[in-house]
Formats: structure tokens, sequence, C-alpha cells
């Protein structure tokens, strides 16, 4: 290893773990040949060294599976390049259901494999107990085999990263800990170590469960602390020999695998034990916890269940190591939105060695290139608001977090800690009625109203779909409220706001004042960042709506591209509620509460009343498919504008109502349907792109629609009415897979499973083309169409009495 610090480097990356010796080993091969990677104690110390280090490909979208499968490739072909083994063994996992919605829930992962392209197969109990004849299979009722799964020598697969990173000329310091990190207006600078100083222009933040420590010398808030977790190791048993296929008994929160000719005995038991990384301490190298067998034995009670050897095995340790986590599961890689130069690659909740290879690739693509090299929404950094990372806010969630990693994924699936954390400022009068909350960027958000209990967890019918048809009614017959106050807001001001706004978006935003305007930031690939609304109240003001989580991320862009324009932009989200008026008696309403210039306004029309002697800002849209008005006010006024609706007659409507409608209209929804790979061309929404301006990402997409690219979103309409699709299932036409579902939900006006589809085949585009979708491998035909599948047009808000 070697001694003498350099004073400069292009990028720093910070420990030794997986994450920064794969991120090394890439930056490196990319051609930065002058990284260098800085661990305080000695490479593989931290948690990697003690990995169960099994690799099981599929996750929940298809970016993330590929960052796997990357893994897979380079783990198994990195000897050859090396000469330095990687301990790569690819027996198989085989995954085994015990009630009927975990048989579901694999074969949705089965079905997606599929999409995926990663073999997997649904088998028979009998088959699952051929490949693994040492479980008691009794209350087996199916499984699904994943044959190119594996698992790796964590130690090894570092040694290996790290010979590769040296070759391209890549520096490792060991015994060098960073104690401070320099920036400079907002920009990395550099780096304070033990051993000195060393500039750098980019940090590489790869210090797993230390990580939110060592952000803060930066400023930066990384919501990631850890848990203990734990596994059981046996001595040699008989009837295993050699190496055997991982067994992911999930429905008893473990997973097993051979270790030496025994077993090894793993779980994420329902509620983790979280620890304090400052207790760990700096030195904290190849050290494990204290075993804790009161806390283990409920998981030996299931182990013992599903495997009779264990009996008599002899055990040799119950190892405890802490492992990082972060609020909802997923991991952290990209820059964050407050410091340039700063990327994190930690928080890898669990998946870290699995995940590495793939994600130090895709690091190092981000810090080179300044984008990864897909989209990765589910592990951007700015995706937390700051209230998540606070002690409390993390000691209560990531317990949760690890007992959910086996959890089956129902759709509507809320986590129960660290909770309330961001109220609207109508929470109190929908507390009144009874909703039933979700947590989105922490806000508390109806999801429905007159709870009356715990919804059950469910793949069939909700219990709350009845109620949800009445309020979807209510706002189709008569007139809903709609919370939408958790919308980000920005305000764009300065004498250049338009010619700032008309460079970052792709629509003309030099409209007149108070005209609303869709549009969407592009990046230089063409693809969305995000997509927003936004009014110009005045020539030099403009506000901007955009996503609920988006706030972070999308303020981080306009900072970024800000040049030499005269503009201010602040965030002023919490400073306005938004109530969504919809329906056709809206026009009555708004007269009977004193603001009947609203009826005036014209479609994306913005305009100021007075509701309740309160001042609000309507702007006349819908993104329910009813006519009506998203009406802004102070938040503190929210209160008494929400009494004066209701009272003439409006009642509230949740997210759920929303969403169903929002899919029957096909309003695409970010994250869902649009992403940074999607283009307005692709999606539709080039009725938003003004070609007279420029803007960026203008060049990109002059040659997608140079070589003809088109729409590939399309709506299904499915004929079975009890069909439950949820989004993310493969779509066929003619036997073969045609694309894939993006959004999902029962459509209550056209009384069908509605669904909005990213179609990748040109037959199945074809207005009323016969497609099937597969839902847990079961085939259900649908109708393609390209317009919505409910289309209120003509369908306008009664006209108000003349009285
Ligand atoms: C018991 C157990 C079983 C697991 N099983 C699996 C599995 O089967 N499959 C899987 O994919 N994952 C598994 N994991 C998770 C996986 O091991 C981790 O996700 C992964 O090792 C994390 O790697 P890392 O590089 O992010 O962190 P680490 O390996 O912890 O590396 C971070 C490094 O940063 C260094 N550091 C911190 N601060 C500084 C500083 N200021 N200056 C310099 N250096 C610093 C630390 O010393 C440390 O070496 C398991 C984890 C545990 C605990």
């Amino acid at each position: 290893m070697n001694t003498t610090l350099p004073s400069q480097a292009s990028v720093v990356v910070i420990g030794g773990g997986v994450m920064g010796c794969s991120t090394l080993y890439h930056l490196a091969k990319e051609g930065v040949d002058d990284a260098i990677l800085l661990e305080r104690n000695q490479l593989t110390s931290g948690t990697t060294w003690h990995s169960a280090a099994q690799v099981r490909a599929l996750r929940s979208t298809r970016n993330l599976t590929d960052l796997i499968r990357y893994s897979v490739s380079l783990y198994a072909s990195l000897e050859k390049e090396t000469g330095q083994a990687t301990g790569w063994i690819s027996k198989g996992s085989l995954s085994i259901a015990t009630n009927q919605e975990r048989l579901t829930h694999i074969k949705r992962q089965e079905s997606l494999a599929r999409l995926f392209g990663v073999p997997a197969q649904s088998i028979s109990r009998d088959e699952a107990l051929e490949r693994w004849p040492l479980m008691n299979g009794d209350d087996v009722i199916g499984a699904v085999w994943s044959p190119d799964d594996g698992r790796v020598s964590p130690s090894d697969l570092c040694s290996a990263l790290v010979k590769g990173a040296k070759s391209h000329g890549a520096k490792i310091f060991e015994n060098t800990g960073v104690t401070g990190i320099l920036t400079n207006g907002g920009k990395i600078v550099g780096v304070e170590t033990d051993k000195g100083t060393v500039k750098c222009d980019a940090i590489a933040l790869c210090t797993g469960l230390w990580s939110r420590t060592a952000g803060a010398m930066a400023g930066a808030q990384i919501p990631v602390w850890s848990c203990e977790h734990f596994y059981l190791l046996t001595k040699p048993i008989e009837g295993i020999s050699g190496n055997i296929p991982t067994l992911s008994d999930h429905d008893n929160h473990l997973y097993i695998r051979d270790d030496s000719g025994g077993l090894l005995v793993g779980c994420f038991e329902p509620t983790g034990k979280a620890i304090d990384p400052d207790r760990l301490g700096d030195d904290f190298a190849f050290q494990l916890l204290p075993e804790d067998w009161d806390h283990f034995e409920p998981m030996m009670m299931n182990a013992l269940h599903r495997l009779p050897a264990l009996e008599t095995a002899e055990v040799k340790m119950l190892l405890n190591g802490p492992e990082s986590f972060t609020p909802d599961g997923s991991f952290l890689l990209g820059e964050t939105a407050e410091t340039k130069g700063l990327f994190l690659g930690c928080g890898m909740n669990s998946v870290g060695v699995a995940t590495g290879g793939g994600a130090g690739m895709a690091l190092a693509h981000c810090i080179i290139n300044g984008h990864t090299p897909v989209d990765l929404h589910e592990a951007d950094p700015k995706r937390f608001p700051d209230c998540f990372n606070s002690v409390e806010a993390l000691c209560h969630r990531v317990p949760e977090v690890l007992g959910k990693h086996y959890e089956i994924t129902f759709p509507g699936r809320q986590m129960s800690t660290s909770r309330g954390l961001r109220k609207t400022p109508l929470h109190d009068k929908w507390e009144k009625e009874k909703a039933h909350f979700g947590q989105f960027y922490g806000w508390e958000r109806p999801l429905y109203f007159e709870k009356s209990a715990e919804p059950m967890m469910t793949f069939g019918k909700p219990d709350w779909f009845d109620q949800v048809g009445r309020e979807v009614a209510q706002a189709h017959d008569k007139a809903a409220i709609f919370d939408q106050s958790t919308f980000g807001k920005i305000e764009v001001e300065g004498k250049h706001a338009a010619r700032f706004l008309n460079r970052i978006c792709a629509n003309n935003m030099d409209r007149k004042p108070g005209r609303a305007i869709y549009t969407a930031m592009l990046n230089e690939r063409g693809g969305i960042e995000s997509d927003l609304t936004a009014i110009r109240i005045a020539d030099d003001h403009f506000r901007l709506f955009v996503g609920t989580t988006a706030i972070r991320r999308d303020m981080a862009w306009l900072k970024q591209h800000l040049g030499d324009e005269q503009v201010s932009l602040r965030d002023s989200t919490q400073d306005y509620a938004v109530i969504g008026l919809m329906g056709p008696d809206a026009a009555e309403i708004a007269k009977s509460v004193g603001a009947p210039e609203l009826n005036d306004l014209k479609y994306f029309e913005a305009g100021p009343a007075y509701i309740a002697g309160a001042h609000v800002r309507a702007v006349r849209m819908s993104y329910v498919g009813e006519a009506g008005w998203e009406i802004t006010c102070k938040a503190e006024n929210a209160s008494k504008v929400y009494d004066a609706l209701h009272q003439q007659g409006a009642l509230p409507a949740g997210i759920f109502a929303q969403s169903a409608m929002r899919i029957e209209k096909r309003f695409l929804a970010y994250g869902h349907d649009l992403d940074t790979d999607i283009s307005p061309l692709q999606a539709g929404l080039d009725f938003a792109v003004a070609w007279d301006t420029d803007f960026i990402g203008k060049m990109a997409l002059e040659k997608q629609r140079d070589v003809g690219e088109v729409n590939r979103v399309v709506t299904i309409v499915l004929n079975d009415e009890t069909a439950v699709p949820l989004g993310n299932e493969p779509v066929y036409f003619d036997g073969r897979i045609a694309g894939k579902t993006t959004s999902a939900a029962y459509g209550y006006r056209v009384g069908r499973p509605v669904i909005i589809a990213d179609c990748s085949r040109e037959e199945a585009r074809i207005e009323g083309a016969r497609v099937e979708v597969d839902i847990a491998g079961e085939l259900y035909c649908g109708q393609v169409t390209l317009r919505p599948a409910f289309d209120p047009k003509g369908q306008k808000m009664r006209p108000p009495s003349s009285k």
C-alpha cells in the first residue's frame, strides 16, 4: 500500500469497503488515473468483511436489477482480468412460500424477472425439496428458482477490485482517516486527513454506516443509521457437501446457505435493533457486536422448524455485525443537493455486496459524467427531507426498515414509525374526517377517508375499494377537495426570470402574467428531470409547483443551472396550502363562497380571488379529469378556505381517488410513468415542447424527432373487472413482451382496471390492439387505447345558477 499522500487528486474515495473499492476500480478503469482511496483502518474492515455476501439479482425495478446483474458478470470475470479470485459461486437461489400472499408475491417477482430477462421459474414443493433436501417442506406451497444467483467472498472481491484499480493508476491509503471535508462556495475542494490535506474536485463518500457523521463534515444531511444484523454459523453438518443454493424463507424472516460444510442462517427479524454508529467508534475494525441469543431466539425457532438438522448441529457462533440502513430501505447514490462534488455511495441496506459492483460502476459514471448511466431515482440522495436526518427519526425508523426487508411488499403498505414528521395545514381536518394517511417526503397525506380499521394488506381487492369509489363519485358527480399542499413550491424572481426558465424548461415560459404553463426540465439527453406547472404571477415572478418528493432535487437542478441571469430562487413549500376543488358543482361553490370571478378563468389561466376573506390564487386546471381549480392560499388561511368550500358541499377525497382518476385521464406521474431516461417525445408530452425556444436538452430532442422517435405511452383497459394490476408488470402482445405497466388502478368511471404502459413494440401501440398483462403469473386480456380511458371532454362544470 502507498505511504505518501499526494497533495492533489481529482477524486478522493473515502472508505475501503466494497462500495469504495468498486467505485475506485471503476473510476480508474474509466481513466481517472489519479483517484485515491482513503481508509482509516484496513480495507474491508467495516461491514464488508463479515458479510454473508449473497447475490440475488431480482429487485423491484429493472435498473436496480441491472446493477446486480452487472455485479454478477463483474464478480465472475474479475479473476481473469486481475489474477485475483473473487470466490464467486453460482449455485442459484430458492425462494419458498408458505402462504398464498407470499406465493403471489414471489410469482409477481417471477413475472418481473421475465420482464427484466432474469432467469427465474416457479417450481413445485417437491421440486424445491429436490433442490434443498435438508429443508422441512411440510408447509411449503410453492417456490421460485433463480439459477443465476450466487455469492462471493467479500474480502477476495475487494482485493480483486483494488488490484484492478491499481493496475490503472489508482492509489490506496490505509490507516488514513478523513477528519475534515473542505468546501468553497458550495463546492468540494479537498479533504483533511490525519496524514495531511489532499485537494480534490470530487469526493465519493463510501463510508458505510458512518456516513451520517462523515457527511456532516461537509454540512450534508445523510440519513443513514445502523442496525445489528445476525447470522448463525454451525459446524459441519451431515448432508452438506460442496456448495448448495441459497434458501430464502422470507415468511420466517430467514436466509440460509452453506458455509464450510455447515450452515449459515441469517435473519431479518420483524423488528431490528438500532445501534448508534458513533458508539462503535472510529477504530471499529474487523470487530463484531456481542451475541444476543434472547433477540435471536424467535428466529432460532423458525430456523429449527425449517431445518430439522439444526437440532443436532453444533453452533460455531451467532455473528452480530452492524449494517447501515436508510429511512426507505434503498441506498444512496449520486451527488448531494447542497455540495457540488460530494457524491454518496452508502447506506446499502444489506445489499451492499450484491449491488456493490454495479453501484460502484454507476457512482463512478456519475462522478465522471454528472449523471448515473440509467435512471436511479430510487437511490437519489435528494429524495429525503431534512426531518429524516434526526437521530430520533432514524432510531425509530431503521429497525422497522430492517424488519420490512423480507416483508411482502403489499400495495399501499406504509411504515409505522417516524410518522407525523410533517403535517399539511389541513391535517386536523383530515384527522376529523378519519383519514388513512400515507407518508410522502415526510408529509402525512390522506390516502382515503372514513377509515374504520387498519386496511388489510392484500394483492386482491382492497378493503378501501368502495370508499375510494365514493370519493371518485363525489369528484365526478358533485365536487371534491384534494389536499395538494405538499407540492413543492419554488419562487423564481428577478428581471431575468423568464429568460432563465426558458433555458431550463422545454415549454415556452415567456407568457403573459396570469398564465399557467405545464412544462418539463430536461437533461442534455432529453430525459425528463422533473415535470411541473408554473404560474407567471408577474413579469419578474414565477411560482413553480413541483412534485411532493421533487423539491430538493429540483431546487438543486435550478441552482446548478443558474448562469449569469439575475434571478433568485426560494423554496416556499411550507408557506402555502394548495386545495384542489374539482367536480361539476365547483362553479356553483365558487360563486357561493364569494369568488365568482374564478368562473371567468379559462383553462390554464390563474387569477386572484378572496374566499372567506382570505386572498387566494386559483388556476383552472385539474389532475383528475374533472373541471376545477387548484387554489393556493397562505398556509395559515387554509382552514377557513377549506371550511367555506366544505360548507357549500365539497367533500374531501384522498390520494387513492386522485391517482385512480389521473390514470383514467392518462395524466402521467413522475417516478411512475416518467423519469430521467424518458423524453417528452417518448411520453407523448411534445405538446409541452416549444421548438422555437432554446432549452437544455433541445438538441437531443431534435435528434430523437429526426429519427422518428414516437410516443410509447398507451392506456390499457383490462376486460376482467376483478383483476388488480399494480404497475411494473409485463405486457405481452402476440405472446412476446411488448412493454411494461407503469401505473395502474381501478378506473371507477369506466368500471374496469386501467393501466398506463410503456410499450416498446409498435404493434402493441395501435388503437384497439389486444394485449395481455401478466399479474403474478396470470395473463389478463385488455385493449390498448391511445386516448385516455376516461376523457371528460365536453364534460364541464355545471354553470353557476343565475341567483
Ligand atoms: C451480518 C451481515 C450480513 C450481510 N449479508 C449480506 C449479503 O448476503 N449480501 C449483501 O449484498 N450484503 C450483505 N450485507 C451487507 C453488506 O455487507 C454491506 O452492505 C456492505 O458491506 C457495505 O459496504 P460499504 O462499503 O458501504 O461499507 P463498509 O464495508 O462498512 O465500508 C465503509 C468503510 O469506511 C471507512 N470509513 C468510515 N469513515 C471514514 C473516514 N472518516 N475516513 C476514512 N475511512 C472511513 C470505514 O472504516 C469502513 O471500512 C450484510 C451485512 C451484515 C452486517
